[in-house]
């Protein structure tokens, strides 16, 4: 699901300089390797170039056209096609395929209308043409936003820019009220689902939301076919499930839904959005706006549209008619491992969701691709005898664009273990493209910027790490907050998360539409699947660092410190915002510098014991067993059993979605809404759990150098 940034920056679209590059790496073979001993390095080092030389942009180009050949939705014959072939396909490569599915509560749209009364009557068109290279196009779902409930609204419409608070602060400033109106808001800036709660909140009965050609259309470039943006019929379907709450199956919060589970009434399902919500195309948005009369629109509102945008009431108005089914539908998902030599109880796991709303070849055809050709290229080396040490597994979620079905019901199923024995959780949501970026928890920063110089990028042949950086010094992360598969592992479990691939910012102009198609992908997106290639082998040479390190190759000391700077942000909340609560923050920075110094004493003790060369004696192999079970206990250690206030499925006590954003990351989450919120008690119980936490990870981190 994971909306592509729908920010302003500009790119380049590298579509003429295609120079497929050597897939060896660039980097000297000598450099030493986080975590790793001379030694096994130079084992690894060999590891790593069998597998990079094994993935092929050719193979991918196959695999991805066969996965997207028709629409992929939930439910459908495509996604049940598009498991079948995964499974075989992962098979025939050598590895050992399960298939664990569930059973969840979900809708399926029996009817969608949409139709403007005033001050004309004309029936709005919720499904895009078609070109004639898009086989079995009767099968793409018509636009609809999953979790929806049904209802037969009319009335008269307001519009509210991108949906978020102060756009309808700035309504009220205006004397618009949009209690018992229809709401006409366009994507950006928050989740959908946000969009839906913040106008339920409200007192709206119904919402529109449409895609303006100023953020993914017209506006940015040539419209598909003749370019990737969105075209005037492009509808993005999406989910409005409040994952902020807690994402999966709505009946069963925290636990598997398998059979015999009990499930809560819907009535009682804290992430079911209450008033019919569907999204329309900015072709079908213009009539609307047009029409629309009230006071002029903001500047703040303005879009692309060749109209003057007024915010209503008055002029339009339409009648929303949804007729959505409820019922189990059935996610499976695609596990394959191979299983490790040495410590096979330990898992590093990389995944993407299959399933699309469409075709799906970006969303996520292009990130489930990417990882079945790191399955092809470990199975050839498995063949070869080269195994990791410990386990890897690989896979493939199903029901991730109706709220994180697969991921978060597995997650749920597995939790025990995974919170003892999961080292990583790598997720790939959308890999194809020129442009790289990466996201994840700060103790793997250093990880990942040496395997990016360690990978050529399929484009240029210069390391991945030069195109990540671009023009700056070094380069940025971003750290997660939700719309894809690593919630469940990170927010509810704990299990050190992070993305890392080629994306194409122009995916956002086909996203979730009916052209985000294999046309779109060769064209526009990818070429030539480099961008693809590079994302395996940036994710294939991860996973083996983390699977077969001596140490683990985390830095905690990176975590503290960026620790230490939320907290000093939440200082400056503290002090800036009128009528926030107080609450004594300095002894959370005191824990987190001595959370700092016992990581940096350890990491020195495991450097020390690294460049000794000596993994096997009696006494360093029970000073590493010491030290890797500090580093894989730490990360647990920040999340707090009672979860978050509103919230307890979030656990996680430094990263969460922001509720009034939905994809973006909230900072201290816990205490960060109690006190701008200006709840002193709930701020400073939330303070005690995360001074609690960061005195437990240090108290790790002291017991692995003991
Ligand atoms: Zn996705």
């Amino acid at each position: 699901m994971r909306a592509p940034s729908a920010g302003r920056r500009s790119f380049a679209v590298v579509l003429s300089v295609i120079s497929v590059a050597a897939a060896a790496a660039p980097a000297a073979a000598q450099d030493p390797i986080l975590g790793f001993t001379e030694q096994s390095a130079e084992h690894q080092r060999a590891y790593e170039q069998g597998f990079q030389k094994g993935v092929s942009p050719q193979v991918i180009g196959r695999t991805s056209r066969a996965l997207s050949r028709t629409p992929q939705l939930i439910a459908t014959p495509g996604v049940r096609r598009a498991f079948e072939y995964s499974v075989e396909r992962l098979r025939s490569y050598g590895l050992d395929v399960s298939t664990p599915s569930y059973g969840v509560y979900a809708s399926r749209p029996e009817d969608v209308r949409v139709t403007m009364t005033a001050p004309y009557t004309r029936r709005l068109a919720n499904k895009e043409d078609g070109f004639p290279w898009q086989r079995d196009f009767d099968d793409v779902v018509v636009g609809y936003n999953a979790y929806s409930p049904s209802g037969d609204v009319s009335g008269e419409v307001v519009y509210a820019n991108y949906g978020l608070p102060e756009d309808y602060e700035a309504l009220e400033e205006l004397g618009v009220d949009v209690r018992g109106k229809i709401v006409l808001v366009r994507y950006g800036g928050s989740f959908r689902g946000v969009k839906a709660q913040q106008a339920e909140l409200r007192g709206a009965k119904g919402v529109l939301i449409y895609s303006d050609p100023e953020d993914d259309g017209f506006t940015r470039g040539a419209v598909y076919p003749d370019g990737p943006w969105r075209p005037a019929d492009g509808i993005q379907r999406g989910s409005i499930q409040y994952i902020f709450n807690y994402p999966g199956d709505p009946l069963t919060p925290g636990v598997p839904s398998v059979p015999g589970t009990r499930r809560i009434a819907p009535d009682d399902a804290d992430n079911l959005p209450r008033i019919p919500t569907t999204p329309i195309s900015y072709g079908e948005a213009e009539p609307l706006l047009e029409h629309l009369g009230g006071p002029a629109a903001p500047e703040s509102f303005q879009g692309g549209l060749p109209v003057d945008y007024n915010v209503g009431p008055g002029g339009t108005k339409v009648r929303l008619d949804l007729d959505i089914a409820y019922e189990q539908l059935p996610v499976r998902n695609v596990v394959a491992e191979i299983r490790g030599t040495t410590k096979p109880e330990e898992k590093v796991v990389l995944g993407a969701h299959y399933d699309g709303w469409t075709y799906g070849t970006s969303d996520n055809t292009s990130g489930w691709t990417t990882i079945m050709e790191v399955g092809r290229s470990l199975g050839r080396l498995l063949d070869r005898g080269w195994r990791p040490e410990r386990t890897i597994v690989l896979t493939g979620w199903d029901g991730e664009e109706y709220g994180l079905l697969g991921s978060t019901e597995w997650v749920e199923q597995f939790q025990r273990d995974l919170a003892r024995n999961a080292v990583a959780y790598a997720n790939l949501d959308g890999a194809g493209g020129s442009s790289f970026g990466a996201a994840g928890v700060p103790q793997v920063d250093d990880a990942l910027i040496e395997v990016t110089k360690a990978v050529a990028d399929p484009r240029t042949g210069r390391p991945v790490y030069d195109t990540w950086r671009g023009d700056d010094e070094a380069p940025e992360f971003d750290r997660l907050g939700s719309g894809s598969d690593y919630t469940a592992f990170l927010d509810h479990v704990g299990v050190p998360s992070f993305e890392a691939g080629f994306t194409a910012p122009a995916s956002s102009g086909t996203y979730h539409s009916a052209y985000d198609d294999t046309f779109n992908m060769e064209h526009y997106l990818d070429p030539g699947y480099l961008g693809h290639a590079g994302s395996a082998r940036v994710n294939g040479v991860a996973v083996l660092r983390l699977a077969n390190a001596d140490v683990l190759p985390f830095r905690y000391t990176d975590y503290a410190t960026a620790v230490a700077g939320y907290i000093e942000d939440l200082q400056q909340v503290q002090d800036e915002t009128p009528g926030a609560a107080q609450v004594d923050l300095d002894i959370l920075l005191e824990a987190a510098e001595a959370w700092r110094a016992a990581s940096e004493a350890l990491e020195q003790r495991a450097d020390e014991l690294l460049a000794a060369g000596d993994t096997e004696s009696g006494t360093a192999a029970r000073a590493i067993r010491r030290i890797n079970d500090a580093l894989m206990r730490q990360e647990r250690a920040l999340t707090t059993a009672q979860g978050l206030p509103e919230r307890p499925w979030f656990r996680h006590q430094i990263y969460a979605p922001g509720l009034v954003t939905g994809y973006a990351v909230q900072y201290l989450p816990g205490m960060r809404d109690a006190i701008e919120q200006g709840d002193e008690a709930t701020a400073r119980e939330y303070r005690d759990l995360l001074l609690d936490s960061l005195r437990d990870a240090r108290a790790l981190a002291e017991r692995g150098v003991r």
